[in-house]
């Protein structure tokens, strides 16, 4: 009888990647366990997610109309005559460009697709990341000229956290985050909602939704008139400061207190710890902040604190390195082909001077529909959800009007309902993966079983597609296992040593920090130094209306919505932590947790509306309406609607509008958008 094994495998669920403990027994998973502790609830239910009954299991071709759902079996030499046809053709009579390459969840397979974009001759590789992280990296790059730096925790004496809360968006770090309390670190939390992270801070900054700007504007305020700032920094390495603080000198703590709601002694106490108590880090996170119309401009006003403050790059601030790294390939240094225009390069310009290596796809929809910039023809994508976008049934019109469209994934979605082709996808436990850890580590990440059915490792597929349309890339071209040597070279590993050293390998050559590398090196930004005012923003003034310096909008003046007609101010996706968008839905211990859609409102509210909880409701917006059952809770202010995105059962995101956009990112403004609710 077959022994039951452990396998090393890395969650390939959501974003922190951690490492499960999994038993296999006759070839199956029979349990799994986090390596160094818990996981959270949608890692402990992995093995309901690989075994799931919604499993693409084999290459499936449309068969009905489009939005049918009729699909039959075909092999896999058939479905990449297919594509070879298809996409050879498409590019033979409406060039390269008409076909976009797309990455959704998971993200592992990025760089190499990229690739395979890039040997196909289209600049259209786009990602999720149209709607996540991205525009928080670009408000960075803005100031900075390199990528966002995170906080050095392990030395900080305070540390910011800037809307995250880490017990729901990412649970390893909730582990740390007490960690810091037992040191004795001072930790100040901004935001609108009482979460588990803002009851264990020293002060928590509860603001309403869309107005970090303002807060941080506030803060400088004080930071700056009490002569709190760093002189000899702002003074040699600042561009921009005077029209900065021209700026600045108008939010005064009780101008901010009214516009946030936040009293204008905390605001005060808050920037003299963050200033005071240093050294002080701040957390950013991805897409809290940004998912605002006036997302990228309030990040900026947060991003500049560290450089005003002296904490930019020093231990315990937000150093460029916190620890030793490993060098390797693939990502961040495979560079997007621009030799033609992109989508979303009229649109949103700045996303493209930056640079980010991905084009700005919010718009897609409209792309294809209007044929803007030009005609799109075919759609290659991996992990494709529509219900990331605002206005899902738009896109998913629009995803009907390609001449050939493919989805590479786990489950059979309604995100696969307009695909001419469908292909199976494996999971993390199904593969081999090389993974670079903290701290210049790197480990593999072991196949644990056998793909289910005919599925495929995502970049094995990437690799057919490139070699059969008899496509160039070196990395690519020589298989798999060269590839995952390819990306370790750097670091002297490679992966038969990893495969013999399943706890992991340090990097045989690594990188130390080195503080302040600013000074012999200077910043790559236009004018070589930090730039409180933009140079890049700024040449766009005219033609855009984008200010240089990190100009405050408040949504509730420029939305453009009836408020009168929609007077509660609307927040899909806040997280959960048996959520991760319309993924984990399907599977049943995460479905058992919470059965209907649910709509978090105020129990002052919840007076005014006469509704109940447990009682049915329905919230419509100026684009869409969706039902849900009501919950009460205290945790936000009054006339502020929470509800989570990505349900079948009720999209929150149909009630966002899908011209509701941030002009400099393009994110859409998912976090203050306007609702009514009524009873039904
Ligand atoms: S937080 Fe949960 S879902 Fe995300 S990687 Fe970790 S265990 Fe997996």
């Amino acid at each position: 009888m077959d022994k039951t094994e452990v396998k090393k495998v890395f969650c390939g669920i959501c974003g922190p990647c951690c490492p499960i403990d999994a038993y296999v027994k006759e070839g199956k998973i029979i349990s799994v366990e986090g390596s160094y502790g818990g996981l959270c609830a949608k890692g402990a239910a992995s093995k309901q997610y690989v075994y799931n009954k919604e499993r693409i299991l084999y290459p499936m071709k449309r068969i009905g109309e489009k939005g049918s759902r009729k699909f039959e079996r075909i092999t896999w030499e058939e479905a990449f005559d297919l594509i070879v046809e298809r996409l050879l053709e498409i590019r033979e009579k409406h060039g390269a460009k008409s076909t976009i390459f797309y990455a959704g969840y998971p993200k592992w397979y990025r760089p190499a697709l990229l690739r395979l974009s890039n040997a196909y001759g289209s600049p259209n590789f786009c990602t999720e990341s149209s709607t996540c992280f991205q525009a928080a990296d670009i408000a960075w790059k803005s100031i900075y000229g390199n990528n966002i730096c995170f906080p050095d925790m392990n030395n900080a004496k305070t540390v910011l956290f800037w809307t995250s809360n880490l017990y729901h968006s990412n649970t390893p770090m909730s582990k740390m985050y007490q960690g810091l309390k037992k040191k004795g670190v001072k930790i100040i939390v901004v935001d609108p909602r009482k979460t588990a992270t803002t009851c264990e801070a020293d002060i928590h900054l509860r603001i309403m939704p869309g107005t970090d700007g303002a807060l941080a504007l506030g803060m400088a305020h004080v930071i700056i008139s009490e002569n709190l700032y760093d002189k000899e920094f702002v003074e040699n390495y600042v561009y921009g400061f005077e029209e900065y603080w021209n700026y600045v000198k108008d939010f005064t703590p009780d101008r901010v207190s009214e516009i946030t709601g936040e009293d204008p002694e905390k605001i005060i106490q808050a920037a003299r710890m963050y200033a005071t108590n240093g050294p002080a880090g701040i957390m950013f996170s991805a897409c809290t902040v940004v998912h605002h119309i006036n997302g990228v401009q309030n990040y900026r006003a947060v991003q500049i604190l560290p450089a005003l403050t002296g904490n930019y790059d020093v231990k315990g601030g937000n150093p460029v390195m916190s620890g030793p790294a490993a060098p390797c390939n693939e990502f961040g240094r495979v560079k997007r082909y621009d030799g033609e225009e992109a989508i979303g390069e009229k649109d949103f310009p700045v996303w493209f001077d930056l640079p980010c290596n991905e084009a700005q796809c919010t718009r897609l929809a409209d792309y294809i529909l209007k044929e803007e910039p030009y005609p799109i023809k075919a759609f290659v994508g991996f992990g494709f959800n529509r219900r990331m976008w605002p206005q899902p049934d738009y896109l998913q019109e629009a995803m009907k009007k390609l001449d050939f469209f493919v989805n590479v994934d786990l489950f059979m979605s309604d995100s696969c309902d307009m695909a001419d082709l469908v292909l199976p996808a494996c999971t993390s436990f199904e593969r081999e993966e090389v993974k670079a850890l903290k701290g210049g580590k790197f480990a593999i990440s072991q196949k644990a079983i056998e793909p289910l059915g005919e599925a495929k490792n995502d970049i094995e597929i990437i690799i057919q597609m490139l070699l059969r349309m008899g496509l160039h890339d070196e990395a690519l071209e020589k298989g798999y296992e060269n590839y995952m040597n390819y990306i370790l070279e750097p670091s002297g590993l490679t992966v038969e040593e990893l495969r013999q050293h399943p706890e992991g390998l340090m990097s045989k050559n690594l990188r130390y920090p080195e503080e302040k590398l600013y000074k012999k090196q200077g910043f790559q930004t236009p004018s070589g130094k930090v730039e409180f005012c933009s140079q890049v923003l700024e040449k766009y003034r005219d033609s855009y209306g984008y200010k240089g310096i990190p100009e405050y909008i408040d949504f509730r003046e420029y939305s453009g919505v009836d408020q009168e007609k929609y007077p509660l101010i609307l927040n899909t996706g806040t997280r959960k932590p048996h959520r991760f968008h319309a993924r984990v839905y399907r599977v049943p211990w995460l479905a058992n947790l919470e059965k209907e859609p649910l709509i978090e409102l105020h129990p002052d509210d919840a007076e005014i509306y006469q509704l109940s909880e447990g009682e049915e409701a329905i919230v419509k917006s100026p684009v869409g309406e969706m039902k849900g059952i009501v919950v009460l809770s205290k945790n936000n202010y009054p006339g502020i609607v929470h509800i989570y995105h990505g349900n079948v059962k009720g999209e929150a995101n149909d009630l966002i509008s899908k011209d509701y956009l941030d002009p400099i990112s393009g994110f859409p403004g998912y976090k203050s958008y306007f609702c009514k609710i009524e009873k039904i």
